[in-house]
């Protein structure tokens, strides 16, 4: 065991401070990682502050992040995929049962013994697992990701998170070229959504609630920008779309988007908006519509997603900061104010 330097929540109301944590030794399978960068995600503010009290408790102190890039410090004497120097990244996971059927199919994300990157139970040292807020970490092999050196770290720390929550519902139901797909919402979620539609060929439609974001999204990658509030403008797509990602968190009407869809076209949810959405059934029915969720993503496609990101030069906008702005950084997140995620420059740790 060793300790390293982090940054915390002691309860679900005070702001995050420095402390120090432990970390195991690694261990033969083990890659001990230096974090470099780490995405600020908002599930961090949610477990921070006990928010998901209710299906997750927060055990303190939490040490959030699980958007991690770094360098590879140390390698156990199994490991092959991995030696010192070689950057690696790791996302909202670093374990699981790795025996049930969604393991055995790379789909670990959906394993129901998956141990999460912070605030789930901590098997080699007790307690919980700790997150990326740190200055280091200790990830068994199989949950390290490769992180394509041409791409710019502290854009490529969110991908392990936002990057793949919009990647892997794209690939599951058939987004390529020639294909129409809208994303909901120009956020840290729909703006890298935007990229992945546009890297992989798709018409890519936006749509917005702010009339202000269209240049944005415009030079993000989408082919058209359509002002949600303005029903002649909606009209002029019902029925045409094959794939709509909605990355909306706030209650909004689904239907308006599910009757945007052509036959057999689907909608796929990954916000959480906090009351349960109101779904016609008839705007599903005509044209065999469907709606489903998507969280994440496993490891196997976890990595295709980065090498993707490699091949297509592909990484999140971020604001760097250093872990001393987390606080404020939490406010205007909750603001939607930053464009499009905060990314913590984990080199400040040392003098925090
Ligand atoms: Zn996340
Ligand atoms: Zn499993």
């Amino acid at each position: 065991m060793y300790n390293v330097k982090a940054c915390s929540a002691a309860s679900a109301t005070s702001p995050l401070a420095s402390t120090t944590i432990p970390r195991r030794d690694p261990t033969e399978h083990d890659v001990q990682i230096e974090i470099l960068f780490c995405g600020i995600c908002h599930t961090d503010l949610h477990i921070a502050r006990n928010e998901w009290g209710s299906v997750m408790p927060t055990v303190y102190p939490c040490v959030p992040g699980h958007e991690i890039v770094g360098r590879v410090t140390k390698v156990g004497s199994a490991v092959t995929k991995f030696k010192p120097g070689d950057l690696a990244g790791v996302g909202c996971l670093v374990d699981s049962d790795r025996t049930c059927p969604e393991c055995k199919a790379g789909l670990e994300q959906y394993c129901p013994n998956m141990i999460l990157t912070y605030n789930s139970p901590d098997k080699q040292l007790g307690g919980v697992t700790y997150g990326g807020y740190s200055g280091s970490i200790v990830v068994t092999e199989r949950f390290v990701l490769r992180v394509p050196s041409n791409l710019n770290l502290a854009g490529a720390a969110p991908l392990l998170c936002a990057g793949i929550t919009t990647y892997s519902p794209m690939r599951h139901w058939g987004v390529t070229k020639g294909k129409k797909v809208g994303v909901v919402g120009l956020g840290g979620l729909g703006h890298m959504a935007v990229k992945f539609a546009h890297a992989l060929g798709a018409h890519v439609v936006v749509f917005t609630t702010s009339p202000h974001k269209k240049d944005d999204a415009l030079r993000l990658g989408a082919d058209e920008v359509v002002v949600s509030r303005n029903a002649n403008e909606m009209q002029k797509h019902a029925g045409s779309f094959d794939f709509i990602l909605d990355a909306v968190s706030a209650d909004h009407d689904i239907n308006a988007y599910i009757n945007l869809l052509r036959r057999d076209g689907n909608l796929t949810l990954v916000g959480v908006p906090a009351k349960p959405l109101a779904v016609g059934a008839f705007a599903l029915l005509f044209a065999r519509r469907s709606l489903s969720g998507s969280i994440i993503g496993g490891i196997p496609e976890t990595q295709e997603m980065l090498d993707f990101c490699g091949a297509h030069k592909i990484t999140c906008d971020v604001e760097v900061i250093p872990i001393q702005k987390v606080n404020e950084a939490y406010e205007r997140m909750l603001k939607s104010d930053v464009k499009y995620r905060f990314s913590i420059d984990l080199a400040s740790l040392k003098s925090a």
